[in-house]
């Protein structure tokens, strides 16, 4: 995948003015130092969503979406993210490095395109000319409409269909072998890779061919489907059938719905609901799981009621807990048995179909359903299984009201893990015995403080210069903090939505999101004095972990059994108190 150097994004983001650019789509009032409007990614009535000048960042308090002006670009008109850069660098006139390997990769990437375009052109020909294969998409109910939709077409009997009209030289060839399209038999016979199915593009999010997968006209013609092997344009964990024709019926898609086949994708369409995509033949990835809900909020998940349903949706359930950030909502459905959604549909139409969802079962009754189906709660063994079971995959969650609630739940149904929450924050305080007397205790931890700050002002950090004693403190969020000052140190200028943007996928990224929203209480002018003040409390607690370390030395060897450089630190830890 192409990479772009951090730095450049960085630098992207200082030029752009995120008012600007989701002003110009958005309306916005000024309010105070920040703007707010309706939100463009919930409906809403009043205005809960704003825009920071100088955070440079947007967030909306109803449905938690937020993001610099890249991560809009990337929700607002659906771009991916290269995408969003190039756009962004358009407008101030930067251009986008790449190295000169991935230039000449796209020259060759657009000919594979083309050869791919070439391939559906082709066998959307033979469809015409196939009885067999217009009669099967008749059977199914399929219109002509629909057919050019999905850009549906066949691919003929036989083994050099494709091969003999579009593989005329050796480049075009070897073009079609880099796209998938041929096979090879073991005496080095180079044939077409699909047969006698009828075939369905596959497009990327900008609408071109990227591999295609065939479907068997009858039962027992080999496998099902049948789709094209990865290639440099297609990675199957990352591609959603149907996606881009969703795209184009909605200008903002309510809700996606992710079924199994193509076929299943298409019958919907047909019978009027147009926001069904299908996985290809993979179980739903973590890729997946962020590409649905980047297009929309509620996702809903359709499945087998058999075991082999119930356990490909735990799989699914699985991808989806680290996307699962405040706003966003995953449902699953279960079919009865000898039913997939094309049947449905043609029997009970779009109306029953739409029941049917709305009677989904919510990601958390799932989850709890799942998890206790072998446990007695009414036993402690039970609970502490239940809760044991729980506490990982709970812990994938981002940070939100989504994730208090479940663990609230867990808290309901099993009695563990009322207040785990308040844990890291009351790690620090033991350790500072050795402090300030008298002071009541924070409400957060110095950590937590120090980073809030920082995330408010990065320009704080050029406040201190290493070397920095609290690196060594062993105290949850240290790493973090170090990494924040060293960024924002290496980056003069960085605003609050570019440090952001540079943990958009690290799992911190929600918890800093969150920080970074507060406002912060106490007077600006006042800022630089508490980020100093936590800093110096933090190296005292430093020294402290250090005596304290010595003293277990001391225990184990006495005093005598001490270096003279162990003494000396010693002497001066206890002077530095
Ligand atoms: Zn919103």
């Amino acid at each position: 995948m192409a990479r772009i150097p951090d730095a450049f994004i960085d630098d992207l983001l200082a030029r752009t003015d995120i008012v600007e650019v989701v002003g110009s789509r958005v309306p916005l009032k000024r309010q105070g130092r920040e703007y707010s409007a309706r939100c463009p990614f919930h409906d809403e009535r009043s205005p809960s969503f704003t825009v920071s000048p100088t955070k440079q960042f947007y967030h909306c308090f109803g449905c938690g979406a937020h993001g610099t002006a890249i991560s809009f670009l990337m929700n607002y008109d659906r771009l991916e993210f290269l995408d969003a850069v190039e756009e962004l660098a358009k407008r101030c006139g930067l251009e986008v490095p790449r190295d000169t390997q991935q230039r000449n990769q796209s020259g060759e990437s657009r000919e594979l395109y083309s050869a791919l375009e070439a391939a559906a052109r082709f066998f959307q020909q033979q469809l015409t000319g196939s009885q067999k294969a217009r009669a099967y998409l008749e059977r199914r109910g399929v219109d002509a409409e629909n057919q050019a939709r999905f850009g549906i077409g066949y691919a003929p009997d036989g083994f050099n269909g494709l091969k003999d009209a579009l593989g005329t030289d050796e480049r075009r060839l070897s073009l079609l072998d880099k796209t998938g399209m041929l096979s090879k038999s073991d005496s080095g016979r180079v044939y077409d890779k699909f047969r006698d199915r009828v075939m369905f593009p596959i497009h990327d999010r900008r609408g071109r061919v990227i591999a295609f997968g065939g479907r068997v006209l009858e039962k027992d013609d080999g496998p099902k489907y049948l789709n094209s092997p990865e290639t440099v344009l297609f990675h199957k964990g990352r591609e959603l059938y149907g996606l881009w024709q969703v795209r184009q019926a909605h200008s903002k898609i309510p809700r996606l719905v992710v079924v199994e086949g193509y076929m299943d994708v298409v019958a919907l369409f047909q019978f009027g609901v147009n926001t069904a995509v299908a996985t290809l033949g993979t179980a739903t990835t973590p890729d997946h799981a962020e590409l649905l809900f980047r297009n929309a909020a509620d996702v809903y998940f359709c499945f087998d009621g058999d075991r082999a349903g119930r356990g490909a949706a735990w799989k699914a359930l699985e991808s989806v807990l680290p996307r699962m950030r405040d706003g966003r909502q995953a449902f699953f459905l279960f079919l009865p048995e000898g039913e997939d959604p094309d049947t449905i549909v043609r029997k009970e139409g779009a109306g029953g179909f739409d029941a049917r969802l709305a009677q989904a079962t919510p990601l958390s009754e799932f989850f709890y359903n799942e998890l206790s189906k072998d446990v007695n709660l009414a036993g402690m063994e039970g609970k502490a299984r239940l809760a044991e079971r729980a506490k990982p995959l709970l812990a994938n969650i981002p940070d939100g009201a989504f994730r208090d609630l479940m663990q609230q739940r867990l808290t309901e149904l099993t009695g563990v893990g009322q207040r785990a929450e308040a844990a890291p924050a009351a790690a620090a305080t033991p350790s500072m015995r050795g402090g300030r007397s008298g002071a009541p205790a924070p409400k957060r931890s110095l950590v937590r403080t120090a980073i809030a700050l920082l995330l408010q002002q990065p320009a704080l950090a050029d406040a201190i210069e290493p070397p920095y004693q609290f690196g060594v403190l062993r105290q949850p969020g240290i790493a973090l903090l170090m990494e924040l000052i060293e960024l924002a140190r290496a980056r003069p200028g960085i605003t609050t939505g570019a440090v952001l943007e540079h943990f958009a996928e690290r799992e911190e990224g929600a918890a800093l999101q969150k920080l970074a929203t507060q406002a912060f209480p106490g007077e600006v002018a006042a800022w630089r004095s508490e980020f100093l003040d936590a800093l110096a409390q933090l190296d005292r607690q430093t020294r402290q972990q250090r005596i304290e370390e010595l003293q277990v030395r001391i225990n184990e060897v006495g005093m005598s059994g001490l270096s003279d450089p162990e003494k000396a630190e010693l002497r001066e830890l206890h002077a530095a108190r």
